[in-house]
């Protein structure tokens, strides 16, 4: 695989007609990571039932991330998979945030930040000086703690990066289709000229998840993204992951326990040192985390007695 040259490695080779979309089969091989949306997906296979082992999408081994000298994660080993949510938790300032700007390279716009380690993307190092970084966070989009729509209208928050991309296709059906993804078309499709800053909390941060899918990412990486709602715009959004999950693999950074707990399918916990330098504690099955984890830490911690 390395012996071919990945899409990823070169933008330039990327077809002008249509933004680079990925084929979650071929996505890394550069023979058929360039295609077109509808190719892409009537050729994405279904989501396999919970019972199967499922691939993984990322490979993490012996990652560590530093802020200039300071070590915010330390010797971090994890598999992602595919087409699953797995859910981020522990105590503030144990290095959640910093571990999920990993997976899409976001770190890298942080002065001083740099890491030690492998993020493995479909079996190719994300970090390899020859990655295009603006088309890993493509194919890894990314969906922030504070709703951040762009000061356009509806319809142009979500057509930003297709244009971007030089999509060629229909944009009045790539914007309708990404609405509805993100469950939100409903809302919104008689005001599509409004500005998107003008809809509530929970609508814009529906409409950012409609702008991420829009460039047709593999990965959606979410910050905290419910911290800013109230509960009724927290649960569309947990409903709304889950649906996503049958096209998308979710890694979402939350502070709160119970959506952990409700809504991801694995789950990974994180503390901290002495050092200050976060770490991996237990990984799992959320069920099986929040019922019967393993360590003692994480026990200590998902039953609210630490943290
Ligand atoms: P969490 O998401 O678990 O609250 P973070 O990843 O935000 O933790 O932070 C982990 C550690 O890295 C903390 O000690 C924090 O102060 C530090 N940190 C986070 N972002 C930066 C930054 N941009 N520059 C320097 N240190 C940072």
């Amino acid at each position: 695989m390395q012996s071919e040259t990945p899409t990823m490695y070169d933008a330039d080779e990327t077809d002008a007609q249509a933004p680079p979309v990925r084929d979650p089969s071929t996505a890394m091989d550069g023979r058929g990571a360039t295609v077109n949306v509808g190719a892409v997906t009537a050729a994405r296979p279904e989501a396999p039932a919970p019972a199967e082992a499922p691939e993984s999408v990322f490979e993490v081994r012996e990652l560590s991330a530093y802020y200039s000298s300071f070590r915010a994660i330390r010797d971090v080993e994890l598999d992602i998979p595919r087409n699953r949510i797995t859910a981020f938790i522990g105590p503030s300032g144990c290095g959640k945030s910093t571990l999920l700007r990993c997976f899409n390279r976001m770190n890298d716009l942080i002065p001083g930040a740099h890491i030690k380690g492998r993020v493995n993307y479909h079996g190719v190092d994300l970090y390899d000086s020859r990655v295009d970084a603006v088309e890993v966070r493509r194919r890894i989009g990314m969906v922030f703690q504070k709703p951040n729509p762009f000061p356009k209208s509806i319809y142009d928050n979500v057509a930003f990066g297709p244009r971007v991309a030089g999509y060629r296709g229909s944009m009045d059906e790539l914007v309708e289709s990404s609405l509805k993804r993100a469950a939100i078309w409903d809302e919104v499709k008689d005001k599509l000229k409004q500005p998107g800053t003008a809809l509530s909390g929970g609508q814009q941060q529906r409409l950012c998840i409609a702008r991420t899918i829009a460039v047709q990412p593999d990965v959606i990486l979410m910050d905290e993204p419910c911290s800013a709602l109230d509960p009724v715009a927290t649960l569309k959004i947990e409903e709304l992951m889950f649906e996503l999950r049958t096209d998308y693999t979710i890694l979402i950074v939350t502070h709160n326990m119970q959506q952990a707990a409700r809504a991801s399918d694995e789950t990974v916990f994180l503390t901290m040192g002495d050092d200050r330098a976060g770490y991996l504690v237990e990984k799992g099955p959320t069920a099986e985390i929040f019922t019967n984890p393993r360590n003692q830490l994480t026990e200590d911690y998902v039953s609210g007695r630490f943290g």
